[in-house]
């Protein structure tokens, strides 16, 4: 039997374990998904013996996703980005260490026809998920203005991500920039559980698409305002959906069931 799970702290209400254990029932494979949850200090042995003990594959959540860059041996894009949230333990080596947020949030976009290359994004945030969103942006061939609260956290990530502006939040910035953009992303967490937005309702318009990576609630107070602008709206369930799809698609090599992943973690969210 295959195990995978989740490393995090905590991990107490993740979705992922229905999402995937739904592609293990689905496809028929003798696999099951687990959390974990080591202290901050034992992280490195908790690879270590998942290694020993033959799990075949991790995904790592707050507030890891930077610490197991030491212990596995991280892709080109999960270097970039400076975070890990998939390792895989199959290969004989060293366990590799991958970021499935940058192409999950593409897939999530390209899923409802939105066009990326030479698309005008902007990305507001630039923690965790504004990092792997501005970088998976830029390689699909965008521009890609990054708007962050903490503007010198968002000159930053500029420098490092090819055809990259950073921005503050103040006075009109963002009406500004989403004039004659085509892509919108919240990877702010301004939104999740209370009825707020980074975003002024005025500045959205009908020519955006726009994706929210809050997914509780479903429907946000951005998505709301967005579909009234008539603008098409992606939830943050997508793109977490598709890191899950990735991650499932790395470990085992097999398409994964993707209606079945979404039924299961869409059951266990909310719309409002
Ligand atoms: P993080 O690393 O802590 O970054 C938080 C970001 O939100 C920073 O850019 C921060 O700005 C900004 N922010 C926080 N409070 C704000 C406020 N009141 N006004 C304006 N900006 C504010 O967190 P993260 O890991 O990037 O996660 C961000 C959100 O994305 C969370 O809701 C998380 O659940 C979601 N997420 C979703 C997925 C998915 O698959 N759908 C994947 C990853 C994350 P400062 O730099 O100024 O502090």
């Amino acid at each position: 039997m295959d195990v995978f799970g989740l490393l995090g702290n905590p991990v107490g209400h993740s979705l992922s374990p229905p999402m995937h254990e739904a592609a293990y029932d689905e496809l028929g494979l003798e696999a099951r998904y687990v959390t974990f949850e080591p202290e901050p200090e034992a992280i490195e042995d908790a690879i270590d013996g998942a290694a020993a003990l033959g799990i075949t594959g991790l995904n790592v959540t707050i507030p890891f996703k930077r610490d197991v860059l030491e212990r596995v041996a991280a892709d080109e894009l999960a270097t970039r980005i400076g975070a890990v949230n998939t390792i895989d333990f199959t290969g004989s080596g060293r366990p590799t260490g991958h970021n499935t947020d940058a192409v999950g949030a593409l897939r999530a976009l390209r899923d409802h026809d939105v066009t990326l290359e030479n698309a005008r994004a902007v990305v507001v945030g630039a923690g965790g998920a504004g990092r792997a969103v501005a970088f998976g942006l830029a390689d699909a061939g965008a521009t890609v203005e990054i708007a962050n609260r903490t503007e010198s956290t968002a000159h930053e990530l500029a420098g490092e991500v090819p055809n990259a502006t950073g921005h503050g939040l103040e006075g009109g910035t963002l009406a500004e920039l989403l004039a004659d953009a085509d892509v919108l992303v919240n990877a702010t967490s301004v939104g999740m559980k209370t009825d707020e937005t980074p975003v002024p309702a005025e500045a959205l318009h009908e020519s955006l698409a726009v994706m929210d990576a809050v997914y509780q609630p479903l429907e946000t107070r951005l998505l709301r305002d967005a579909a009234e602008a008539g603008a098409t709206t992606v939830d943050g369930a997508w793109m977490l959906l598709y890191q899950g799809v990735e991650a499932f698609e790395l470990w085992t090599g097999a398409s994964a069931p993707v209606d079945a992943m979404n039924e299961a973690l869409r059951g266990q969210l909310s719309r409002s």
